[in-house]
């Protein structure tokens, strides 16, 4: 198939990867260059790790490697698309401004996906014309490690659609599981509450970053912390997932914790801007450094 991946970040990435390592051409698109020069070297890192691991070939990194081609220009990158998946950043209007550009410019029966994390499907949907062939495709972080897709009908969703998504989904070796359309689906409706009262317990005092982490590492098999999760998934993006559950239920128990806030507005985002609740060094993932989160004294309780 010929796939476009929008949005270059930690996810478009991994996307981007995945598809081309089971022998789709992938266009990978990005309005930022140095986004699309970084996802180059992380895939190429990546592949690296699975031909050091033996679970993928020289030829198989060069034969991925080959299946990508970068593009800084949706119009021209979606033209030839059976299937485009949006991984942009978690904004309603950008995606809603991006599923427009796509639906202009796209194939007619091309499929329309998004990963978004939160923001209602059938939403997305309504900015095109083509309601019935738009749906979530929910990738986990990180994608070529996780095997669970989150396949998310909206309101118009075909069956033939969602067919066609849950196939793609087995034959790129992921497990995807289909649910319906409400404000974090099912994934982030339960896993961002946890990472928001991890915050709220380290925001009141009850005790710190590596307390919280090793008792729910340790109490609960988790194999990461909560703190440390939210530095993988981005601290931005969590922030955005819990503004779309506290709006979609109209429920406080939703509200982001005022630390959480503060830290996005600091540009403290986790992995991908170097500093979270922990520090990581610049070769990235996986490379945390000692706990040194402190709660500044000029955050309001
Ligand atoms: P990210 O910040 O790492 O990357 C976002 C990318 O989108 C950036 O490279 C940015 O330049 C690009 N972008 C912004 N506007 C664009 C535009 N108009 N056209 C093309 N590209 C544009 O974010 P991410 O973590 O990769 O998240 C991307 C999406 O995936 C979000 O919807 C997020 O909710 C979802 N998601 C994230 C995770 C996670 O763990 N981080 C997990 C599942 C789903």
């Amino acid at each position: 198939m010929n796939i476009s991946v929008i949005g270059a970040g930690q996810m478009g990435n991994g996307i981007a990867h995945v598809l081309a390592q089971n022998g789709h051409a992938v266009t990978l698109i990005d309005i930022a260059q140095a986004s699309l020069d970084k996802a180059l070297v992380t895939i190429a890192k990546n592949l690296d790790r699975q031909v050091a691991k033996g679970t993928l070939t020289e030829d198989g990194k060069a034969s991925t490697l080959k299946n990508i081609t970068t593009c800084a220009d949706l119009a021209s990158g979606v033209r030839n698309a059976d299937l485009v998946i949006e991984a942009a950043t978690e904004n309603v209007d950008l995606k809603l401004k991006i599923f427009k550009d796509i639906d202009a410019n796209a194939p007619t029966g091309c499929i329309l996906a998004t990963n978004t994390s939160s923001i209602s499907i059938t939403r997305i949907a309504a900015a095109t014309k083509r309601p019935g062939s738009v749906i979530g495709m929910h990738f986990m972080n990180p994608v070529p490690v996780m095997k669970l897709v989150e396949v998310i009908r909206g309101y118009d969703t075909t069956d033939a659609v969602t067919q066609a998504v849950v196939e793609l989904s087995t034959t790129i070796g992921k497990i995807p599981v289909t649910v319906n359309d409400y404000a974090g689906f099912v994934a982030n409706r339960i896993l961002m509450p946890m990472i928001n009262e991890a915050i709220e317990t380290l925001f009141q005092g009850v005790a710190g970053v590596a307390e919280i982490d090793t008792v729910m590492k340790l109490g609960m098999a988790h194999p990461m912390g909560p703190l440390q999760l939210a530095d993988f998934i981005g601290l931005d993006t969590c922030l955005a997932i819990l503004r779309v559950l506290y709006d979609g239920f109209g429920d406080p128990k939703y509200a982001p914790c005022p630390l959480l806030v503060q830290m996005v507005m600091a540009g403290k985002l986790g992995v991908k801007s170097g500093e979270g609740f922990y520090t990581y060094t610049p070769d990235g993932k996986g490379s945390v450094v000692a706990p040194t989160f402190r709660i500044p004294m000029n955050v309001p309780r």
